[in-house]
């Protein structure tokens, strides 16, 4: 988590702010599992946890990735 934050340069990666202290963050996957992406790192990022929310809307999954 530390790593992927220091990657994206402590932006969310959806919404492109930085991240505070008082929000809550998700790891997300960037392929979803269910469309064949692979649970490794580089396809792993760090978003808020509403826009992981929104990005999972938009994935078309029922179910949260994490
Ligand atoms: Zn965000």
């Amino acid at each position: 988590m530390t790593t992927l934050l220091k990657t994206q340069k402590g932006k969310c990666t959806h919404c492109g702010l930085f991240f505070r202290e008082e929000d809550v963050l998700e790891v997300d996957h960037i392929i979803p599992q269910a469309k064949g992406g692979k649970d490794e790192y580089k396809n792993l990022q760090i978003l808020h946890r509403h826009c992981h929310d929104a990005k999972t809307a938009k994935d078309g999954l029922a179910v949260k990735c994490t």
